[in-house]
């Protein structure tokens, strides 16, 4: 770490990523910009980060062929994606600084470390059971329920989750979801949701972004605001404490993005933001930060190549509201152009496409990003934007 433009061979440092979706490529990007020569590990032929990177190596996360050419390649390794095997980054991290570690990203991967992690860092969960047996289900207390089961590994964008009701509701989940290690969580009303990403370095030190609230539509990110009106000072500096505390616990290394909950408070004519519960963590930038790239001095992916390669932490400094807007498969899928042009003459739009050659309803292919001086004139274009892609 510390490595930065040409080595000692006089070649330039190469970092590389495990994973070749759109925050590889983010990171790809933000990587060569400061001159670091990228490799990307993904099987895949065509993926939005192998088609930036200077390198591809094709090959299964776990093909040790594979990992010995990233090892060769790189000075230091980072991971986009939380699937990717924990074994895979152990062989790495033996070898090269590897960022975030094998074992962090084990916990994330497994909701029921992530929640024992939780309480470890001292940060409030919503009540939960762990469901690994028939015993266990038996065991659920009822005022668990209506909750939402959801399997302990390999869920993203709501997949993976039952909403159940009841016990028998409950039990047919289970058995639908062919009885797979599950956490069963109580339904929380929610007055909104945010997240805060932090970037931690090898030295322990922690830089964070303001938290950003985050609209979900059918359990995928729809919305994020990002501007200091979002939510109560003393609510957010909660949130951000909670975030560093979970980094701080798990001797983190690189960028983590914690999602919260704000309950309601109050009855249901006059709610308000109340307590803050901490969801789940992700190991890895994150799409509620994607506005960062606009909006900030320093992106999450520029923080991210930070910590990997060891270089200094600023604390980044938003110097515009934002509002981000996913653009999914959906806009595309009925072989209709997205208006493009109009959306484009609108004042303060950033427009990323990820090199996605295929729009399947509900994929991410892009977001856009609606900068501007204020929170409301943020709001306003990015609602003209969104009538515009209908
Ligand atoms: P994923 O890994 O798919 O993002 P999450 O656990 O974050 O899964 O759940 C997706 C969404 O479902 C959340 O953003 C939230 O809107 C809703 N949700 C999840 N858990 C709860 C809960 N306990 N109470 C109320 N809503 C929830
Ligand atoms: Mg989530």
């Amino acid at each position: 770490p510390g490595a930065i433009g040409l080595n000692g061979d006089g070649q330039p440092t190469t970092l590389g990523v495990m994973g070749g979706g759109q925050l590889g490529r983010m990171f790809v990007q933000a990587a060569q910009i400061m001159g670091y020569f990228t490799v990307v590990l993904d099987p895949d032929v065509i993926s939005p980060a192998g088609l930036v990177s200077h390198h591809h190596i094709q090959t299964d996360y776990l093909d040790p062929q594979g990992l010995v050419q990233l090892m060769q390649r790189c000075a230091a390794i980072t991971t986009e994606f939380e699937n990717v095997p924990a074994g895979a980054l152990v062989t790495l991290g033996a070898a090269r600084p590897t960022a975030p570690s094998a074992d962090a990203v084990a916990i994330a991967q497994d909701r029921i470390q992530e929640k024992a992690h939780l309480a470890r860092s001292g940060v409030p969960v919503a009540p939960y059971a762990v469901i690994e047996s028939a015993a266990d289900l038996a065991a659920v207390a009822d005022d668990l329920l209506p909750g939402i089961l959801k399997t302990a590994r390999l869920g993203y964008d709501g997949k993976g989750q039952v909403r159940v009701g009841t016990r028998a509701e409950l039990a047919a989940a289970w058995k639908a979801l062919k009885g797979v290690p599950c956490v069963l969580e109580k339904m929380l009303p929610l007055a909104a949701e945010c997240s805060v990403i932090v970037a931690r370095g090898w030295n322990g030190e922690c830089v964070h972004f303001a938290p950003q609230r985050n609209l979900h539509r059918q359990g995928i990110l729809a919305v994020t605001q990002a501007y200091e009106e979002n939510m109560p000072l003393a609510l957010s500096q909660q949130a951000v404490e909670a975030a560093k505390n979970i980094a701080n616990e798990l001797h983190y290394v690189g960028v983590l993005c914690v999602e919260f909950f704000v309950l309601t408070e109050g009855s249901p004519e006059r709610a308000s933001l109340g307590a803050l519960v901490v969801n789940e963590m992700a190991p890895r930038p994150h799409n509620s930060g994607h506005y960062t790239l606009d909006a900030c001095d320093l992106s999450q992916f520029d923080l991210q190549v930070r910590t990997l390669a060891g270089l200094p932490l600023v604390q980044p400094r938003q110097h515009s509201a934002a509002v981000m807007l996913n653009l999914l498969g959906d806009l595309w899928v009925n072989g209709v152009t997205p208006r493009w042009n109009a959306v484009l003459a609108l004042p303060g739009v950033h427009l990323h496409l990820y090199g996605k050659l295929q729009a399947n309803k509900g994929r991410k292919m892009g977001h856009l990003t609606v900068t501007a001086a204020s929170a409301a004139q943020a709001n306003a274009t990015a609602l003209q934007a969104a009538s515009l892609l209908g």
